[in-house]
């Protein structure tokens, strides 16, 4: 009887341990999915450089970029898509493409709710 009890709570132990891996292996191919969905956007992409687009706004130059403020980002934009914390996220200008949420171009525009 102990052996019946011993060989279940194994078979249990093992079962959830399998659906707990699937489970792992479901969320971080979604997630590679959800990163990997699209490329990312290149800064000498046509419309990329009409707009000023930098993978990272500490490199904008003020004086090409006048407009530009320190505090200005894609992670803080309102054109941004995805979720918060994501690195290459969706924008609303660049159908297909991934920003970076460091990146800034001249369409910036302050999301609602950010300081
Ligand atoms: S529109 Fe906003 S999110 Fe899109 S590239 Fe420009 S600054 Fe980044």
């Amino acid at each position: 009887m102990t052996n019946s009890i011993d060989r279940r709570s194994l078979l249990r132990g093992a079962a959830g341990l399998v659906v707990g891996v699937a489970a792992g292996q479901a969320a971080l191919s979604g997630k590679a999915v959800a990163s990997d969905a699209f490329p990312k956007l290149e800064e000498d992409n046509a419309t990329a450089k009409a707009l000023g687009y930098h993978h990272d706004a500490k490199k904008v130059e003020p004086k090409k970029f006048p407009t530009h403020k320190p505090e200005q980002f894609c992670h803080n934009c309102n054109l941004i898509q995805g979720k918060d914390g994501e690195q290459w996220r969706g924008c609303t200008l660049f159908p297909k493409k991934l920003v970076n949420a460091d990146g800034w171009c001249r369409s910036w525009i302050k999301k609602a709710g950010s300081k």
